[in-house]
């Protein structure tokens, strides 16, 4: 009888090899079991506020910094506070930012489900684990007592927690009440400790936070879990190693902890991120409009602005300024060590600075066609009507002009954000005025239609278009005819755009260019002579 092959199999994580060699290698760059894992953990039950966006961003940054992965939960397991579409609005969001997840609910992944509320059987069977190990109990207490007892608590001035009562019922009660199928949650049996833990951005960190609550509910009566249970359990199921999130959550962590020791589980780094203050230190309110990030969006900024925004709010970075960088290079700025333990401030302006920026890096750079058709797009929705005939319609929505009006309006600060020139102020650069708006000009001192037909002249022989040149022409044009400046050039602003105010006269004309001006001052002359 042939004698058997002799095969040598070596095991990583549940996979088979034949060599020591190919089993390392596997493990090490396939499975990278020590890899960092974070995960932004929202709940569905609202706009994702820059705070939010503030967390994924750093969790994010980590991640990428670290060659780890970046993971999306969504923490729905309080079914009264959900809002629906927010779980859709926030992943549109974070891919609008760039965030993009490398495991959520749309992504999937090997640790799913990524919703909290398609892992019920889950939390079952791992709070099992604790009530049998004798860490969590079933609790029997009526909504009514608890009541009677947090008023009771509130009379005496005292923080209302709960008194721990059903920890102490033997087993054959507990046996009783359950054969009765009365109501019940699960508790955890909380513990005094005067244990530390190493926060990565507030350093040694302690709370003894049975002193301050009574034993915490688990899981709910209708069979979903709370949040503490939920994220305990799923950050170690999903390997996550490094928890970043907000201050908020600092005085949950012990709990956690001591969680994690109940499973037995070892619990992963902590970093809690600054809170954030208003720029003149008050209280941030969550409601506050001009915060979410989508409103945000609507009103036209760049996701790279703000993501600039947030990453002044706490730090992180060797430098100041982080205005002008995308993601990949906040990702090779980033560190962890550098992220600020004070609150942060939030101060708006920095968002327009930060746009600005980025407006004038695309403007001159390889999205220079993309903003120009952007802008195209938008001019010719809100001016469909009175862009002119199709000779002038070409010429405004020709990629030349609008790039020119974009080089203009960048260099000398004029705008923040693209749409802002569809502002009234900036309507001389699309469309002739409305007769309503040069109609007064009939009422000026001086007879606008004689100025507009010297001021055609003039400016026909100019050949060099520019500030200079049309200044020197203009102002010779109304000394000669002995006119007031001040008078004339209110006129020809009125002419040229139907606007009392804005840039002046000679740049108006320069930006929107010799044939464009010549047209404009015609139509007025028009319009004033014909009735
Ligand atoms: N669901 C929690 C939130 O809404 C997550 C907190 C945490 O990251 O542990 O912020």
């Amino acid at each position: 009888m042939a004698a058997p092959i002799k095969t040598c199999f070596y095991v990583t994580n549940g996979n088979y090899f034949r060599t020591k060699r190919i089993a390392r290698i596997w493990g090490h760059f396939i499975l990278r079991p020590h890899s960092v894992r974070v995960r932004f953990a929202p709940s569905p039950t609202g706009m994702l506020h820059l705070g939010g966006l503030r967390t994924a961003l750093y969790n994010y940054l980590f991640a990428k910094s670290q060659k780890g992965t970046f993971i999306l939960r969504i923490e729905d397991t309080d079914q009264t506070r959900l809002v629906p579409g927010a779980m859709d609005k926030l992943e549109g969001i974070l891919s609008w930012t760039g965030l993009v997840p490398d495991e959520g609910p749309r992504q999937g992944g090997s640790y799913g489900p990524y919703i909290q509320s398609q892992r019920l059987a889950i939390y079952q069977e791992n709070i099992q684990k604790l009530l049998q190990n004798k860490t969590a109990y079933p609790c029997f207490c009526t909504p009514k007592r608890l009541e009677l007892l947090r008023r009771d608590a509130v009379r005496r001035g005292e923080t209302p927690k709960y008194d721990n009562r059903c920890r102490h019922l033997t087993s054959d009660e507990v046996t009783e009440r359950l054969e009765k199928k009365l109501l019940h949650v699960v508790r955890f049996k909380l513990e005094h400790t005067t244990d530390t833990w190493e926060d990565l951005v507030k350093g040694p960190s302690s709370h003894d936070v049975a002193n301050i609550e009574g034993d915490p509910v688990l899981m709910k009566s209708d069979g979903f879990p709370t949040y503490h249970f939920a994220n305990v359990v799923d950050d170690h199921l999903m390997k996550v190693t490094h928890v970043l999130r907000g201050d908020e959550w600092q005085p949950s962590t012990m709990k956690h902890i001591l969680l994690y020791r109940a499973f037995d589980w070892s619990p992963p780094h902590f970093a809690h991120l600054p809170l954030i203050v208003n720029k003149d230190g008050t209280k941030l309110s969550k409601r506050q409009g001009d915060l979410h990030v989508e409103n945000i969006k609507n009103r036209g900024y760049f996701p790279e602005a703000v993501l600039n925004l947030v990453t002044k709010i706490g730090g992180g970075f060797d430098m100041d300024g982080t205005n002008g960088m995308g993601l990949d290079e906040l990702t090779q700025k980033f560190s962890i060590e550098k992220v600020k333990s004070s609150h942060g401030r939030l101060d708006m302006q920095t968002l327009d600075d930060a746009n600005l920026e980025h407006l004038r890096i695309k403007v001159n750079g390889a999205e220079r066609s993309l903003i120009i058709d952007q802008l195209r797009e938008l001019v010719s929705t809100a001016y469909s009507e009175r862009l002119g005939d199709a000779s002038i319609t070409d010429h405004i929505l020709s990629s030349q002009y609008i790039g020119s009006i974009l080089d203009w309006a960048v260099s000398e600060k004029r705008i923040i954000k693209t749409n802002d020139l569809l502002d009234s102020k900036f309507s001389f650069l699309w469309t002739t005025p409305q007769e309503q708006d040069i109609a007064d000009l009939k009422n000026s001192p001086v007879s606008v239609p004689d100025l507009l037909h010297g001021c055609i002249t003039t400016l026909d022989t100019v050949r060099d278009f520019d500030i200079g040149h049309v200044t020197q022409s203009l102002r010779s044009l109304i000394k000669d005819e002995k006119l007031k400046m001040n008078t004339c050039m209110h006129c020809l602003r009125k002419s040229l755009s139907g606007l009392q105010q804005g840039p002046p006269v000679a740049e108006m004309m320069t930006i929107i260019g010799k044939k464009n001006t010549i047209q404009r001052l015609k139509h007025t002359m028009d319009v004033l002579t014909k009735s």
